[in-house]
Parts: C-alpha cells; structure tokens; sequence
C-alpha cells in the first residue's frame, strides 16, 4: 500500500490537435515544482490523471503545496494506490479510516463513490459501495449514510491499470493553462500589491513570464530593491524559473526633474519605462508587457494617461490583466497568492521620488512629446539597458 498524490487537470482536454504539447508543458512543470521538493519522486500518467509516487513520506505537505502552484492542475488528492482486490482495498480504506478517525468520530454522515473503470472487476460499483459502507458502519456506528449531502465521502477508483486509488479528499488547485504554452511576456514588477497579482494572473493563462524592476538608488533603498526580489521569489512557484531585470532608474529621474514641467514627471517616467521594456522585449523576445495598471485607481491610471504611456511603443501590446478590477478583489487574490504581506511592507517605490504635487491626469500627448524633447532619449535608454542587472530567480 502506498500513498501517492493524484492529480487532475482541466482545460487542456479542450485542445485537440495541440494536446500532447499541452501535456509535455504540464509534466515538465509538474516534475520542476516536485523534484524541489524531493529528488527521488517521479510522475507517471494514468487514466487522464497524473500520479505522483516515490517521495519521502515525510515530504507529502510540501509536495501537495508545490502542486497546488502548478498552472493547469484543477485538483488533488493524497490517495492510497493498491492492487485491484478486494482484500487489498478493504485493508486501505481501515488504514484510511483509521488515519480519519478523530473527524469520522464527530462527525455525522459519510458515503463511499465506487468508480469501476476497470469492468473485470468482479463486484459492480453499487454493490462494492455497501459493502465498503457497512465497512465504515462497523467501525463508526455513529455515522449515517447520506447519498446527496455527506459530511465525508470516501472515493475508491478502480483504474484499467490493475490499480484501485483510495481518497477522501479533493484539493482545489486554480487550474489555468501549463506555464509556457501561451507565449513569452515581460511583467513590470513594482514592490506593490498590485503587479504581483497582475503576474499570477498572466502565469495563470499559460504565459511565461520575466520581469523587470526599476529602482532608484540611493533615493529608493536596498530594502525596496530586496522587497521586489522577495515578491519575485513568492511567485517563482507559480512562473517557474525567470530572470528579474533590475534596472537603475536614478539618472532618467534626475534628468527629467532637472529639464522637464513637475507635472509631466510621472508620465515621462512611465513612457520611458515603456520604452526601456520595448528594447528588452526585442532582445529576449517577449511578446508583452504586463502591468498591474487599475483604471482609476490612480492618476497616472486614467484611460488618457494609459494611452499616453502605451503610445511609445511600436511593436508590442500591453496587457493590464487587473484593468477592471476593485481593489478589495485584489486584495484578496494578492493574500491568496501569498505576496500580501510582503507587498504591504512600507519601502518606496522609485515612482515616489520626485513626486510633484499636482501630476497630470488627462496629459495631452503633443504637450508631453515637447516636454520629453528636452531629453536626450536615446542615450538615457542605452546607458539605463547597458547596466542592467539580471537576478536569476
Ligand atoms: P503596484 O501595486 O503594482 O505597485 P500601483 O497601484 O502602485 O501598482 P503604479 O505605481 O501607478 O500603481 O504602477 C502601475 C504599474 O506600473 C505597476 O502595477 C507595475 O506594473 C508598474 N510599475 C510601477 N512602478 C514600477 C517599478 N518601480 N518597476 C517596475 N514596474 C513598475
Ligand atoms: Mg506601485
């Protein structure tokens, strides 16, 4: 008798033609999160499932918490794997019952779902399932069985492959599509609460993701440079392996506050930001930028100020995954992701510094094109991509 995790998938069913590359994708990611874990284990496909057997017992909380960040899997269970026979079965699900006990005890009713894939099984699945119920009877004569609303029920899948798997539980996972079946973007991560979120989403659909951070050394400080790694680091679960460019924003802000009007500050920032990552997307070949941009939540957030910021960029899309989003529903994906509480730590963003009191809310893009003529672009961006520092996450 061992217990394996089993793990289901979802929406790649749906891909016909595409489904083994789907698949490929999925395993690849799946093996990535648990060999972190423990080396030895292994994966195997059975049925429409995967199965993953020959971890450290000892490891199976981590291994089920890996899993359950793995973009594609809709559900898991920590089952016991034995032979189709009934003895077999029947000696699991006494070591399943006894594992329940302390919840079985206060609890008030349960039922037991055979699934008889494997039709030489010699008991057909209603039978088996009072059978195995008068089982559980025996030992907790407290319980009821209650076919339509059950306080527990016990699975047993009885597979084509000789094998019969025993659960009593389903852990959601977010589904998705497998990490790197949807094509290669760069996600402009702040240390705020926001981009992190707009990144899960991105990975959720199948994206790989890189990230870039801009910092403003000495005004911004080494923690808020850390706090970004950190964030970056909770998500790598999610993404898989990335690289987080840190780029040096210190100069471009110095220059801008030194020639251009207070008010455009922000805007001129976000589009040579823009630009920056336009350069970095045709060297590494993303195909968009993902920001974690919130329709009025902001001024620099504005349906004027947004196109002003995207209106630099020649050959790429922007993806706001957030776009239509209340912040309290953010809040709440960031806290279940787990990047709330180090996106909240109190440590500047280089979008603080020089701050003007009345930025631009509607910025005219003829008004700010003059007031960005006052710069020297060209080698303000190349010398800002020159001293990229590229963090391997
Ligand atoms: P967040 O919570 O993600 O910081 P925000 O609500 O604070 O977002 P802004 O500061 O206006 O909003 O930033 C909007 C978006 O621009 C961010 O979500 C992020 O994608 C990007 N961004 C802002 N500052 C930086 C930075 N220093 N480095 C990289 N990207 C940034
Ligand atoms: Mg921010």
């Amino acid at each position: 008798m061992e217990k394996v995790v089993l793990l289901r998938y979802g929406e790649i069913h749906l891909k016909g033609k595409n489904r083994g590359l789907f698949d490929n994708q999925l395993i690849k990611n799946i093996e990535q999160a648990i060999k972190k874990v423990d080396e030895n284990c292994s994966i195997k496909k059975v049925g429409g499932r995967y199965l993953v057997y020959n971890f450290n017992q000892f490891n199976i909380d981590s291994i089920v918490e890996s899993c359950k960040k793995v973009f594609g899997l809709v559900s898991l269970s920590i089952a016991f794997e034995v032979n189709s026979t009934i003895e077999e079965i029947i000696s699991s699900l006494n070591q399943l019952l006894e594992d329940e006990q302390f919840f079985l005890n206060n609890a008030k009713s349960f039922k037991v779902e055979v699934k008889r894939a494997d039709k030489n099984f010699p008991i057909k699945s209603t039978d088996f399932e009072r059978e195995l119920g008068g089982v559980v009877l025996e030992k907790f004569p407290n319980l009821k069985v209650n076919l339509t609303k059950p306080e527990k029920t016990i699975f047993v899948d009885i597979r084509e492959n000789g094998k019969t798997y025993i659960f009593s539980e389903k852990i959601e996972c977010f589904g998705g599509m497998p990490v790197g079946t949807s094509g290669k973007g760069l996600v402009m991560l702040s240390g705020g609460i926001d981009s992190p979120v707009a990144a899960f989403m991105m990975a959720k659909r199948g994206m790989k993701l890189n990230a870039v951070h801009f910092h403003s050394f000495p005004y911004t400080s080494q923690q808020a440079k850390e706090k970004v790694v950190d964030l970056a680091k909770l998500l790598s679960p999610y993404l898989g392996k990335f690289n987080l460019y840190v780029v040096s924003f210190t100069k471009i802000q110095e220059e801008i506050h030194k020639k251009c009007k207070p008010a455009y500050m922000i805007t001129i920032m976000r589009r040579i930001m823009m630009r920056i990552c336009e350069n970095l997307s045709n060297k590494y070949g993303f195909q968009a930028i993902i920001t974690g941009e919130n329709l009025a939540q902001v001024a620099s957030q504005t349906v004027e100020s947004m196109t002003s910021t995207e209106s630099v960029l020649k050959n790429i899309p922007v993806y706001r995954p957030l776009i239509a989003f209340d912040k309290i529903e953010i809040i709440s994906l960031s806290k279940k992701i787990g990047t709330f509480d180090t996106s909240i730590l109190p440590y500047e963003d280089c979008c603080t510094v020089f701050l003007p009191k009345n930025p631009l809310i509607k910025p005219k893009i003829e008004l700010v094109e003059k007031e960005e003529s006052y710069l020297d672009l060209e080698s303000l961006i190349s010398e800002a991509i020159k001293n990229i520092e590229i963090i391997e996450i």
